[in-house]
C-alpha cells in the first residue's frame, strides 16, 4: 500500500478521500488555491501547498503544477476526486509518466468514455443497448435533421463533450430544429470547445438508474448494485438512493451484468459508473428496457449510498486497486443491507431560480443523530466560505435505516435538525422533496422536481416565517445580545417604550427589510414574552421564545413549536427557521429619501394618516437615526427618523394634523462648515 497521497481536488470530496486515506495510514498531502488557504480540506491534511488563483483553470485544473507539487512532496499516488482533473486523460497519462500512481483507469479507458458518440459506439459493439439515435454522423444541419425526422420527435441533441447536464436541448418539433441545432452547437462550443452533438430518441419522465462498477488489474469485474438518480433539476442530480426503488432481482442483473460488460470492452480498472436511462418510469419489472447513456470513469458524487448498502469504502478499494492489490470481495460476497439516501445540500436560493448564493457560513447546525443511520460528507466549517469560484454544495446528507421509508424518516429529521445561516440554501426544497408523498410511495423519474416545483411549499417565504423572524429578531434585541447593533434602533418597541405611548395603541408597526424587499408588520405584545405579529392580514401568536443558546432556539408560533437559529451579522439578524434563511434589518428609510437634492434630507409620510407627535422644533439639532415625528396610521405607529445628522430646517406639518402618503412632513440640511 502507498504511504502518501496528493488529493488534487478541494471540498466535500477532497476531506472524504483524505479520510479513508488516514485510516489506512497514509500521509495526506492537500493543495489548494488562494481562495482555500483556510478551507477544511487544508486543515484536514498532513500537509497542505498552495498551486495558485482562485479560478479553476490556474489552479485545481493546473495538471503540471499539481504533479510538480506531487513529485516534490513525494505522493506516491494522486487522487482527483470528481470534476476537476478526474477524467482527464492526458493527466493520468502524465502521472503515469511521473512514476505516480493515479487513482482512476488508464488513459485509454478515460478516452474511449470521454465522448458521448465513441462511448455509445462501443457499447453497441459489445452488445449494451443504447439509447435509439444516431451518433457519428455527418454534423451538416441537413443530415442530422433527416435524422431526427427519422427517430421522431421529441428528440434530444447532445453535445458529445457534454457533461454536468450541460449541452443538452430537447426539440419538440420539427420546425424548431435547426435553431435549437445551432444553439446547442454553439453552447458546446464556448462550453466543451467541441460542437459535434448526437441525437437521441427523447424518453419522457424516464428513471436515471446506474450501477457502481469496480475493476481491478487482473480482469476482475464486480458491481456494488445500482443507485436511483431519478430525482434531477435541470438534468443535474438532486437526490439519490439505493436499491431503486422497486427493483426486481432479474433487472438488477440483467444491468449489472450489462454494466460490467461496458467496463469490460474498455479494459477498466478501478470505480466506475455506468449510467443508464430506464423509460416507463413508474413500475420496474424484470423485462423492463434499459438504455446505456455515459460511463463516468471516476468516483461519483453520490457514491456514500452505495457504501451505506454494501458496506463498502470505496475509496479504500480505489487505492488498494491502484496499489496494484486484487479487488477485495468477488460478486457473490456482496449484498445489499437496507436503504440509503443521499440529499445535495447547496448554497443556493431555490425561491429565486436556485441562483448561487455563495458566502460566509456564519453558523454550521448539523443533526446529532447518534447511530450508524447518519453521514454528513462537507468541506465547510462554520466561519468558512461558499466560494462563488467553486461549485456551491456545502454538504451530502446520507441516511441508512433497514427500509426506505426508515432513511426517508430519518433524512427527515436530519433536514429538519441542519442549520445554515450566512447563505441561502436548498434545504427546504430538499425537505419538500423528500416528505413528498409521491416522493415516498417511490413514485420517482426525471420530471417529478419539474412537475411539482410550482407546489413545493418551501419555494415562497411566508408570512408565518416572517413572523417567527421578525419577533425573534425582536427578542433578540431585547436580550441585548447584539445591541451593540441594535440599541440606537429606532424601529424595535424596545427603543420607543417612552411614557407617552403607555395610554396609547400597544400595536407598533415594524419597518423591516427582509432579504432587502421591505416588509411592514404590526407588532402588539400583550404579555412580556409573547408577541402578536400582523403580517399582510395574517395575525400569528409567537410565545415561549427560547434563545439562550441562539443557534437551538425556540419558539411557539399559535401554540406549535418551532425551532429555529439566529446570528447578527453586523446590524443585520439572520434567522434560519423550516429550511429557510432570512436576513432581517431595520428598513432603511434613507433608501427612500432624497438625501442629496437640496442639501438635506427630506422626511416624507410612508403613508397616509396623522401626524401623532413631533420631537422637534425648526432649527433643531438632530442625529442620523434620531426619531423625529410618530405617525399613526390604520392603527398602526410609524417612527419617522432623521436620514442625515443636521439641522431641521422646515416642519410642514403640525402634531395632530392629517397627511397623506408621501407629504413632506420634515426638512432636514446638513450642518454647514463655518469657514
Ligand atoms: P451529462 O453527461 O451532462 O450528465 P447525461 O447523458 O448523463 O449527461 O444525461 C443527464 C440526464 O439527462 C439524465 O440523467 C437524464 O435525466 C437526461 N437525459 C439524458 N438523455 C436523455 C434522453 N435520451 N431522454 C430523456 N432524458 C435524457
Amino acid at each position: 500500500m502507498f504511504k502518501s497521497i496528493l488529493v488534487a481536488n478541494r471540498g466535500e470530496i477532497a476531506c472524504r478521500i483524505m479520510r479513508t486515506a488516514k485510516n489506512m495510514g497514509l500521509r495526506t498531502i492537500a493543495v489548494c488555491s488562494t481562495a482555500d488557504e483556510h478551507a477544511l480540506h487544508v486543515q484536514n491534511a498532513d500537509e497542505a501547498y498552495l498551486i495558485g488563483e482562485a479560478e479553476a483553470a490556474s489552479s485545481y485544473l493546473d495538471g503540471d503544477r499539481i504533479l510538480q507539487v506531487a513529485r516534490d512532496a513525494g505522493a506516491e499516488c494522486i487522487h482527483p476526486g470528481y470534476g476537476f482533473l478526474s477524467e482527464n486523460a492526458e493527466f493520468s497519462d502524465a502521472c503515469k509518466h511521473a512514476g505516480i500512481a493515479f487513482v482512476g483507469p488508464n488513459a485509454t479507458a478515460i478516452k474511449a468514455m470521454g465522448l458521448k458518440d465513441r462511448a455509445k459506439a462501443l457499447m453497441e459493439d459489445v452488445g449494451v443497448p443504447v439509447v435509439p439515435g444516431i451518433h457519428g454522423s455527418d454534423q451538416s444541419a441537413q443530415d442530422l435533421g433527416e435524422q431526427a425526422e427519422k427517430i421522431g420527435y421529441p428528440i434530444l441533441i447532445k453535445a458529445v463533450a457534454g457533461g454536468g447536464g450541460k449541452g443538452m436541448r430537447k426539440v419538440e418539433r420539427v420546425q424548431d430544429f435547426s435553431s435549437e441545432l445551432a444553439a446547442c452547437q454553439r453552447e458546446a462550443k464556448n462550453a466543451f470547445g467541441d460542437d459535434v452533438v448526437l441525437l437521441e430518441k427523447f424518453i419522457e419522465n424516464p428513471r436515471h438508474i446506474e450501477i457502481q462498477i469496480f475493476g481491478d488489474r487482473f480482469g476482475n469485474y464486480v458491481h456494488l448494485f445500482e443507485r436511483d438518480c431519478s430525482l434531477q433539476r435541470r438534468h443535474q442530480k438532486v437526490i439519490e438512493e439505493a436499491p431503486a426503488p422497486g427493483m426486481t432481482q432479474a433487472l438488477r442483473k440483467r444491468m449489472g451484468d450489462a454494466a460490467v460488460e461496458a467496463a469490460r470492452a474498455v479494459d477498466y480498472h478501478g470505480a466506475g459508473t455506468v449510467e443508464f436511462i430506464v423509460p416507463g418510469s413508474k413500475k420496474l419489472n424484470d423485462e423492463t428496457p434499459f438504455y446505456f447513456m455515459e460511463m463516468n470513469t471516476r468516483l461519483q458524487v453520490e457514491h456514500p449510498v452505495t457504501e451505506y448498502i454494501t458496506n463498502v469504502d470505496l475509496v479504500e478499494w480505489q487505492l488498494r486497486v491502484a496499489a496494484g492489490e486484487d479487488l477485495p470481495l468477488h460478486q457473490k460476497d456482496l449484498s445489499i443491507r437496507g436503504h440509503s439516501i443521499e440529499v445535495r445540500l447547496y448554497a443556493e436560493d431555490p425561491g429565486n431560480g436556485f441562483l448561487p448564493s455563495p458566502g460566509k457560513i456564519h453558523s454550521l447546525g448539523w443533526p446529532e443523530i447518534a447511530s450508524d443511520g447518519l453521514r454528513i460528507d462537507t468541506g465547510i466549517a462554520t466561519g468558512g466560505e461558499v466560494s462563488r469560484f467553486y461549485d456551491p454544495m456545502i454538504a451530502k446528507l446520507i441516511t441508512r435505516a433497514d427500509s426506505r421509508d426508515g432513511a426517508i424518516e430519518r433524512m427527515a429529521q436530519a433536514l429538519k435538525q441542519t442549520a445554515v445561516l450566512g447563505v441561502k440554501t436548498n434545504a427546504g426544497f430538499l425537505t419538500d422533496l423528500i416528505s413528498h408523498e409521491d416522493f415516498g410511495r417511490g413514485s420517482v423519474d426525471t420530471g417529478f422536481i419539474e412537475a411539482h416545483l410550482a407546489t413545493l411549499p418551501s419555494l415562497t417565504r411566508n408570512a408565518r416565517i416572517d413572523a417567527i423572524a421578525i419577533a425573534a429578531r425582536l427578542a433578540w434585541c431585547e436580550t441585548d445580545r447584539a445591541c451593540e447593533d441594535f440599541s440606537n434602533d429606532t424601529y424595535s418597541p424596545f427603543g420607543q417604550a417612552n411614557a407617552w405611548q403607555l395610554g396609547s395603541a400597544r400595536i407598533t408597526a415594524i419597518e423591516v427589510e427582509i432579504d432587502g424587499v421591505r416588509t411592514t408588520a404590526r407588532v402588539n405584545w400583550p404579555q412580556d414574552d409573547a408577541y402578536e405579529v400582523l403580517i399582510a392580514d395574517e395575525k400569528f401568536l409567537i410565545s415561549d421564545l427560547d434563545m439562550q443558546n441562539p443557534l437551538k432556539a425556540s419558539a411557539r408560533i399559535d401554540e406549535k413549536p418551532v425551532n429555529f437559529s439566529i446570528v447578527a451579522d453586523g446590524e443585520t439578524v439572520l434567522v434560519y427557521v423550516a429550511g429557510h434563511h432570512l436576513s432581517i434589518r431595520a428598513y432603511d428609510f434613507l433608501s427612500l429619501e432624497d438625501g442629496a437634492g437640496i442639501g438635506g434630507a427630506i422626511i416624507r409620510a410612508p403613508m397616509t394618516g396623522k401626524l401623532q407627535r413631533l420631537f422637534v422644533a425648526e432649527g433643531d439639532v438632530v442625529a442620523q437615526g434620531d426619531r423625529l415625528a410618530v405617525l399613526e396610521a390604520m392603527k398602526m405607529e410609524h417612527p419617522l427618523v432623521a436620514g442625515i445628522s443636521g439641522i431641521v430646517a422646515e416642519i410642514r406639518a403640525a402634531e395632530g394634523e392629517q397627511v397623506s402618503d408621501g407629504d413632506i412632513i420634515i426638512m432636514l440640511e446638513a450642518e454647514s462648515v463655518e469657514v
